[in-house]
């Protein structure tokens, strides 16, 4: 079992750099890599301009299973890419502006997926959820989370007030029934 474990992350650490069809803003194309957390795009140029855009969870499926086509030695990625920004996009349109600071809200990734995030952060943390239709498989922002409203507090507090002295007459058979008991 372990030796089956070491032979499969050996199999992951063996992963050839590969070009791409994606270009950084400048034109210089980006390579295709393997690091501890997955694949990610570096520029061929990275020692000078330092960019690096990690992908998607979708994109990174497609990489492990080879689904990517590659043509003359490069991997056609920038279409995927391409079609992810203009969904996330539309989603940031959708949403509008954060209804706590009136700032734009950005696209950001968890370990759960994404989700939308106020880009004022970290002065404001305000939030959004991502909703998938099950049916369509489209994409929609939540509506802002409800704020507790203090006037439903104030009628629970009635309601138990009220409940409260409606034991005392079980109470009181209660013990009428045991004296009629003693008496016997
Ligand atoms: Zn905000």
């Amino acid at each position: 079992m372990i030796a089956l474990k070491e032979r499969l992350l050996e199999m992951n650490e063996y992963f050839e750099e590969k070009d791409t069809d994606m270009k950084t803003e400048d034109g210089t194309m980006m390579i295709l890599k393997k690091g501890r957390y997955g694949e990610y795009l570096e520029s061929e140029n990275f020692a000078t301009d330092e960019i690096r855009i990690p992908l998607p969870a979708s994109i990174k499926k497609m990489v492990k299973e080879g689904q990517l086509e590659e043509k003359d030695g490069v991997i056609i990625i920038k279409y995927l890419l391409d079609e992810i920004k203009v969904v996330e996009d539309k989603l940031i349109a959708k949403a509008g502006v954060c209804e706590k600071c009136g700032s734009k809200f950005e696209i950001k990734a968890s370990r759960r997926g994404k989700f939308l995030a106020c880009s004022n952060y970290p002065t404001c943390k305000n939030t959004r959820k991502i909703l998938k239709d099950k049916e369509t498989g489209e994409l929609s922002v939540a509506p802002p989370a409800k704020k507790k409203e203090p006037v439903k507090k104030a009628t629970t507090k009635k309601a138990v007030a009220k409940k409260a002295p409606a034991k005392k007459p079980a109470a009181k058979k209660k013990t009428t029934t045991k004296k009629v008991k003693e008496e016997k």
